[in-house]
């Protein structure tokens, strides 16, 4: 369904951040991609999305393929109505409206109010939580309404493949828990595919059934989330180490670090 292939992204004319990566994920399927702030997990995301225009970054190598088209060149309205949908970090959702109308206005203008309804109701149907405040201004939700409320307004758009960038972010573990839950309801459900990026690598790989760590814009590792969860090196810098990480033990440290780069 989507393959990128050696994609290379500078910002502003100079700044490579991305060099080279290379992944793929098949329709139905969830993939995660994981690693560090600022290792380039955003700008992979916005490269799929068509979203570096306004940030002055642009793909200057290699292509990223959607249901078998090259999309580099498009627009990212023509992304979205072929059913790319980018929810990004930060959920940013209209606060001064209410949920009612966040939905509404992400739903395609032209379409049909009957349909308009059915998809409302499937997003209250995976967020029941949002009922009770559909009539409220989205700005007094909490973090994880918010960000329930950002993963509805992309599903109004009825997308193939729904892709979300730290969802988990500054959620308790239980809402993580819950909200990841939902997220995978979604994919059976509605067979929708879903790329998620994370820093809580614990969560993610609870959900995905592939992932890629990224380093220094580089894709540095990748495989099922079952092998992913057993390698040392992942446990020691993603999961929080099974076996601890001795950080005393600098020199051990740095050459697996080194091995992983
Ligand atoms: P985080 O988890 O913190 O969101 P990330 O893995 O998503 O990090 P990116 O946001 O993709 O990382 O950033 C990758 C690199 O590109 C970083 O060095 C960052 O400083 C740089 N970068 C990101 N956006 C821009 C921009 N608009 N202009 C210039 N450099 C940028």
């Amino acid at each position: 369904m989507l393959a990128l292939s050696n994609v290379e992204v500078v910002y502003d004319k100079v700044f490579l951040a991305i060099r080279g990566v290379s992944l793929s994920l098949e329709q139905g399927g969830m993939v995660a991609l994981l690693g560090a702030n600022g290792a380039g997990k955003s700008t992979t995301l916005k490269a799929i999305s068509g979203l570096l225009a306004p940030e002055r970054g642009e793909v200057t190598r290699g292509s990223i393929e959607f249901l078998g088209q090259n999309i580099v060149p498009l627009g990212a309205a023509r992304r979205v109505a072929m059913g790319l949908v980018h929810v990004m970090e930060g959920r940013r959702i209209f606060g001064h409206l209410t949920p009612d109308d966040n939905l509404l206005a992400a739903y395609r203008s032209g379409g049909s109010r009957s349909r308009l309804n059915q998809l409302r109701d499937q997003v209250y149907g995976f967020f029941p939580r949002l009922t009770q405040f559909s009539n409220t201004k989205a700005g007094y939700l909490s973090g994880g309404e918010q960000q329930m409320l950002a993963i509805g307004r992309a599903l109004m758009t009825e997308p193939r493949l729904l892709m979300l960038d730290e969802p988990s972010l500054g959620l308790s573990p239980r809402l993580v828990q819950e909200i990841f839950g939902i997220i995978g309801q979604i994919n059976r459900e509605t067979q929708t595919s879903v790329l998620l990026v994370e820093q809580n690598a614990t969560a993610a790989l609870e959900i995905v059934d592939h992932a890629y760590l990224i380093e220094n814009g580089q894709v540095v590792m990748s495989g099922s989330a079952a092998d992913l969860k057993k390698n040392p090196d992942v446990q020691d810098f993603y999961l929080g180490g099974a076996g601890q990480v001795d950080y005393h033990n600098v020199k051990h440290y740095r050459r697996r670090k080194r091995w992983l780069a």
